[in-house]
């Protein structure tokens, strides 16, 4: 299991404030969770919704403190909505 939570995890689109849950409606902003791959020294950081558990991606990588850089900075991968 992923995350603590069995529903998908949907796509939200990166631009303005993003604070309003659209699963819910709850807006007072996310809870950050980040996932990371085995060797990658990217991970992805991810919109936990504090109401209702719904979980987004707007594709925002992040540099793992510890691990070595053996390529460039990934481009943004912004999921589609
Ligand atoms: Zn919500």
């Amino acid at each position: 299991m992923e995350m603590g939570s069995k529903k998908e995890v949907q796509s939200l689109l990166p631009e303005g404030e993003v604070y309003q849950c659209p699963s819910c409606g709850y807006q007072d902003g996310f809870h950050l969770s980040f996932k990371w791959g085995q060797e990658d020294p990217y991970g992805e950081l991810y919109l936990i919704c504090p109401n209702c558990h719904a979980r987004y991606r707007m594709g925002l990588k992040v540099k793992h403190p510890l691990r070595e850089i053996e390529r460039p900075f990934p481009e943004p991968e912004v999921p589609p909505v």
